[in-house]
């Protein structure tokens, strides 16, 4: 497990949270970082949960991250022109000018507070892990939270197994960008 600065905010994305309440274990990040200091997310990253609990079919584990009081207030764009810049090299990766917004968004913020990024786009998590300002020790996917969640004793082992159940369940799939590493 990576041990990280205690003072160091941890701000998560719209996927990682929606996969923390798919699969049931949203407590585990206060469990974690609950003495971090704030921000967790950004504006951008709530309206995406705010569009998907608008949704019969995403309500279900956008609801419960809308409704869970610890993440506290969105943080605003601290750098604009950052955040458009880390959404224009995303987007040049994949030719479409409309994404990524929220997870540049999400990198501008770690950037900016020096925090480190949880994110379960596999896009924005390899572009993070690249870039100088972050790279691999300031990015995470849940995935990795479940293992370290297990590491200090919040959940069992078989436990981290279910709840990657649980969200395959919802018909959505986890990042596990180490799992091979920690199994
Ligand atoms: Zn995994």
């Amino acid at each position: 497990m990576t041990v990280l600065p205690s003072d160091m905010p941890v701000i998560y994305d719209a996927v990682s949270l929606q996969h923390a309440a798919a699969s049931g274990r949203l407590h585990l990040l206060p469990d974690l970082h609950g003495h971090r200091p704030a921000p967790r997310w950004t504006e951008h990253v709530r309206g995406e949960v705010e569009d998907g609990a608008a949704m019969l079919k995403s309500r279900a584990w956008c609801q419960p991250v809308l409704d869970f009081a610890w993440l506290g207030a969105a943080a605003p764009d601290y750098d604009l022109g950052l955040t458009f810049r880390l959404q224009t090299l995303m987007n040049s990766l994949d030719d479409d000018d409309d994404k990524n917004l929220g997870e540049a968004q999400c990198m501008s913020a770690a950037i900016h507070t020096s925090a480190y990024l949880v994110t379960d786009d596999r896009r924005a998590y390899n572009f993070a892990a690249k870039r100088p300002e972050l790279g691999t020790s300031r990015v995470k996917d849940f995935c990795h939270l479940l293992f370290d969640a297990a590491g200090e004793g919040f959940i069992t082992r078989s436990e981290v197994d279910e709840a990657h159940d649980r969200v395959a369940d919802c018909g959505r799939t986890m990042l596990c960008a180490r799992h091979a590493d920690f199994a």
